[in-house]
């Protein structure tokens, strides 16, 4: 297939080369960063879209979909497929399959879950949004970059699985981090307490499978001084958009905001930025009580 590719970040760089590994035609373009070996190198985004069957975009926010989308879609044909693996607002991923559609073109909203390595992997989990059509002509392209596609509805579908997703494990690694500390306080050893919460009720991937106590449980970023794993501020940025989602759709989330407020505070507070989001661990332990 070709294929033009926008945003080549630490996602999508990994991403557009294992579409080019796999034999597509790929032609990519990014504000700062480079290419990855066997991508070309387009002058502009719309330089990057004309023409191309799908043009796959992996940008950090809606404001900047919406504008990348306003660039692509005048030179892209009837019938191709504009898919955006961004992680946005459920609006502008509206707003922007409703503008594609008015052209012919083809929209998906497909936000991933697994990351960087994942993305290294072509092991990305993708939730889609939009019509049978444009996924169909995408699947393939799922299977290379990823090990899972879920069709979830029509536009906005793929965002809001990923925002409801994401504000799960906010919320659930909160109060796992809460409860080492508390477990700290009452002298339970925290090797013990992963071996019960871990086989019990209390048990979650952000205790199973990314323990935020170092030592505990398998490898994780705990173990590597919190380094990223999944920044802190991503966390944030997600929990933001669920609480936007929220809020225009009046949801009583309240677990959801208040692990939106704890990341919003040690983000931009408590020197949190730049630290994976289990990061929260020590935190709580080199805290009291909030009495406020
Ligand atoms: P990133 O900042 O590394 O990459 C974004 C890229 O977009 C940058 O290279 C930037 O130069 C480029 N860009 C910005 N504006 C542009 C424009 N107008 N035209 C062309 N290029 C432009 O971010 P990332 O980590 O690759 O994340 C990309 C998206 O994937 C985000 O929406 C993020 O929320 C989502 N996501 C990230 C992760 C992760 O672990 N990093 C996991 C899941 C989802």
């Amino acid at each position: 297939m070709k294929i033009g590719f926008i945003g080549l970040g630490n996602m999508g760089a990994p991403m557009a080369a294992n579409l080019m590994k796999a034999g597509h035609a790929v032609t990519g373009f990014d504000l700062v960063a480079d290419m990855p070996d066997g991508v070309a190198k387009a002058e502009s985004a719309a330089a990057a879209a004309e023409g191309q069957e799908v043009v796959i975009t992996m940008l950090p926010n809606g404001a900047i979909l919406r504008a990348v989308a306003d660039e692509v879609l005048p030179g892209m044909a009837a019938g191709s497929v504009l898919l955006d693996c961004s992680t946005v607002d459920v609006d502008s991923a509206r707003a922007v399959a409703e503008q594609a559609e008015a052209k012919g073109v083809l929209a998906l909203d497909a936000p991933v879950s697994g990351g960087i390595g994942g993305a290294a992997a072509g092991t990305l989990t993708f939730m889609v949004g939009g019509k049978d059509a444009a996924f169909a002509i995408a699947a393939p392209l799922f299977d290379i970059m990823g090990q899972k596609a879920v069709h979830c509805g029509a536009s906005g579908a793929g965002q809001a699985a990923k925002i409801c997703n994401n504000m799960i494990l906010g919320a659930t690694m909160a109060v796992t981090c809460e409860a080492f500390a508390l477990a700290d306080k009452l002298g339970l050893d925290r090797g013990k307490m992963f071996d019960v919460v871990s086989t019990s009720s209390g048990y979650s991937w952000s205790m199973n499978a990314y323990c935020p106590a170092p030592g505990v449980g398998p490898q994780s970023p705990a173990d590597n001084d919190y380094k990223p794993g999944f920044a802190a501020e991503l966390m944030l940025k997600d929990l933001r958009l669920s609480q936007q989602a929220a809020e225009a759709v009046d949801a009583d989330t309240p677990m959801g905001q208040r692990a939106t407020e704890l990341y919003d505070a040690f983000v931009t507070h408590e020197n949190g930025q730049g630290l994976d989001f289990s990061a929260l661990l020590p935190r709580f332990a080199a805290k009291g009580r909030d009495r406020g």
